[in-house]
């Protein structure tokens, strides 16, 4: 056997000897790094503010680094996905059909819709031609993955991840379904093929159904 092998054999037994005494010692690594946050506590008790909020643009590693939370905030990147939003249409009612298709995206299954139909007495013209509606929209926002795929998913820009904030601290495990009512906000939104900006109302609304409707286990 060579001296190299035997050497590199002894390394494997015991790797302590890897290391001369000052390294075993510790105490120099220990003073460095008590050096290393001291200068870091002192340039940041008397040293002047960089305000640039953006790390990698920072004029000079002398200046403080800190941002001074929550005056001062780092602009999210463009296309940060936030919290949930429904959109509103412009009378302020959601955008949302209830087509269901933002649930059957997600993977995180967190997204409960109940979908209900626009009474036949609505006066309301935009009420009239969309038919459904959800009576019930819930996000779980604990059980979200944050993906963006019932954003993509949706077909009305109807659900939107534009916020830019997280989502907010609560106390109880229920306080993370968001319900519809929390959920609408923002601007109100339309767009030129929304249906409502071009079909009309009729006295009989469009989606009168002439047959009752029967649920699975239910008699006709
Ligand atoms: S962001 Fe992803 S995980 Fe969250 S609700 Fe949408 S589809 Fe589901
Ligand atoms: S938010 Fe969009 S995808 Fe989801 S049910 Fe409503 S219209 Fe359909």
């Amino acid at each position: 056997m060579s001296h190299s092998e035997s050497h590199s054999e002894s390394h494997s037994e015991n790797p302590k000897s890897a290391y001369d005494f000052w390294e075993r010692l510790y105490v120099p690594a220990l003073i460095k790094g008590m050096a290393i946050t001291t200068r870091h506590f002192l340039r940041n008790l008397w040293s002047e503010r960089d305000d640039n909020t953006e790390v990698l643009e920072r004029k000079t590693q002398s200046l403080m680094a800190t941002v001074e939370y929550p005056e001062q905030r780092v602009p999210y990147p463009t296309g940060y996905r936030g919290k949930h939003r429904l959109v509103p249409r412009e009378d302020g009612k959601p955008r949302c059909v209830a087509c269901y298709m933002c649930a059957t995206a997600c993977p995180s299954q967190c997204i409960y819709i109940e979908a209900g139909e626009y009474a036949p007495s609505d006066t309301n013209t935009a009420s009239r031609v969309i038919e459904k509606y959800p009576t019930v929209f819930m996000v779980d926002v604990l059980r979200c993955i944050v993906c963006g795929l019932c954003v993509e998913a949706c077909p009305k820009d109807a659900l939107r991840m534009d916020t830019s904030v997280h989502t907010s601290p609560e106390l109880e495990r229920k306080a993370f379904l968001y319900a519809k009512e929390r959920l609408l906000a923002g601007e109100p939104t339309q767009h030129p093929n929304d249906p409502w900006r071009h079909r009309k109302s009729s006295d009989e609304p469009l989606h009168a159904h002439k047959e009752a409707h029967t649920r699975i286990g239910e008699d006709p």
